[in-house]
């Protein structure tokens, strides 16, 4: 298959077959699409590149590399409050992928499945000979001033996370052979890997409400660093309860435990922060959205970042080196 061929029966007819989107002018098939800023919002933009053998496995079902390329991109549109649009795709195709029918189709049958989900269009990209790279644009819309920033958390409000975290991280140690897990926690966990649910519905019911919100793509203590620098604030986090997030009941350590729901990374959880006295509007938003929420902490005005164990005593010892676990290269505890 030629690379115009490719496009054409791979990637631009499931797009042609979605359902069209008023603001998608112009889909694939030109120089550029086309879209059409609606009034009253902002475009919402940001792209994720998936490289092989470092953010997945060689032997991954090409299903799953398709689902979670745009998952994770959709995810930082969820962490931004925005309502996913449309996505571009940039594609690099080792010989032998190109030229492997049923591994395209499975490929674009889990991308534009996910896609589908979200009514987010496929509207172009780029197809090339090379290393299997798969590099994704998402564009969202989201209200003028509704987004919740990594500068937006205050002093004394609430930490909040949504979902669980650490499965992810335990399946790759699994999968890479450094713990051993029986069979059917593997699977649970690794569907936790390689198929991550984006947010979305959770980040829309908490505009007006969440101040500032970030997706954990590199393990919560790292990523909740990004929010306490930007806001210049410190936070106090109850790490006994982030412990219990893990949601593969996995014979662990305690500092297992910690070490992935700390800083396993892959989790694709929102972490947001809103003031005490709307408690009752983020319950409310996580019902709305069919997703669990869990208050792990607060906002200090004293920065840096305070980890207690369930009985209230501050974590010291590995967990001081946040970034010796972000990353996924890297060894754990
Ligand atoms: P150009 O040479 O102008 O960049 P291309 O020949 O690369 O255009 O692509 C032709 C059309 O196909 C363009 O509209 C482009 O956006 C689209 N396209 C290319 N690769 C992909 C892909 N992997 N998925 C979706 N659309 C694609
Ligand atoms: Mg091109």
């Amino acid at each position: 298959m030629g690379e115009f061929e490719l496009i054409e029966r791979v990637f631009r007819r499931r797009a042609d077959a979605a359902p069209r989107r008023a603001q998608v002018v112009l889909g694939i098939g030109d120089d550029c699409a086309l879209l059409a800023a609606p009034p009253g919002q902002q475009l919402a933009v940001s792209s994720d590149m998936l490289v092989e053998g470092r953010h997945f496995l060689a032997e991954v079902e090409p299903a799953a590399l398709g689902h979670k390329a745009l998952a994770v991109n959709l995810s930082d549109l969820a962490a931004m409050g925005a309502q996913p649009l449309a996505f571009t795709l940039a594609l690099a195709l080792p010989p032998e992928r190109a030229g492997d029918a049923a591994w395209l189709d499975a490929f674009a049958g889990g991308l534009m499945q996910l896609a589908a989900e979200h009514g987010c269009a496929l509207i172009g990209g780029d197809t090339t000979a090379g290393p299997l790279n798969v590099c994704i644009t998402v564009f969202g819309l989201v209200p003028p001033g509704q987004a919740p920033r990594r500068d937006g958390a205050r002093a004394d409000e609430d930490l909040w996370v949504s979902g669980a975290l650490g499965d992810a991280r335990l399946a790759l140690e699994a999968l890479r052979g450094g713990l051993a897990l029986p069979p059917g926690l593997l699977a649970q966990a690794r569907q936790r890997l390689e198929r991550p649910t984006p947010r979305i519905a959770l980040g829309l019911a908490l505009r007006g409400t969440a101040s500032s919100c970030i997706d954990l793509s590199d393990g919560l203590a790292g990523d909740l660093q990004h929010v306490l620098r930007a806001s210049r604030v410190g936070a106090s986090v109850d790490a006994g309860t982030v412990a219990g997030l893990l949601q593969t009941p996995a014979p662990l350590t305690p500092q297992q435990r910690y070490a992935f729901t700390l800083a396993g990374g892959d989790d694709y959880e929102l972490l947001f922060t809103a003031p005490p006295d709307r408690r009752a509007a983020v319950l409310a938003a996580a019902h709305a959205a069919a997703t669990p929420v869990t208050r792990i902490g607060q906002i200090t005005a004293a920065p840096g970042l305070v980890l207690r164990d369930a009985q209230g005593r501050a974590i010291t010892g590995n967990f001081a080196g946040f970034d010796h676990f972000s990353g996924h290269a890297t060894g754990t505890a």
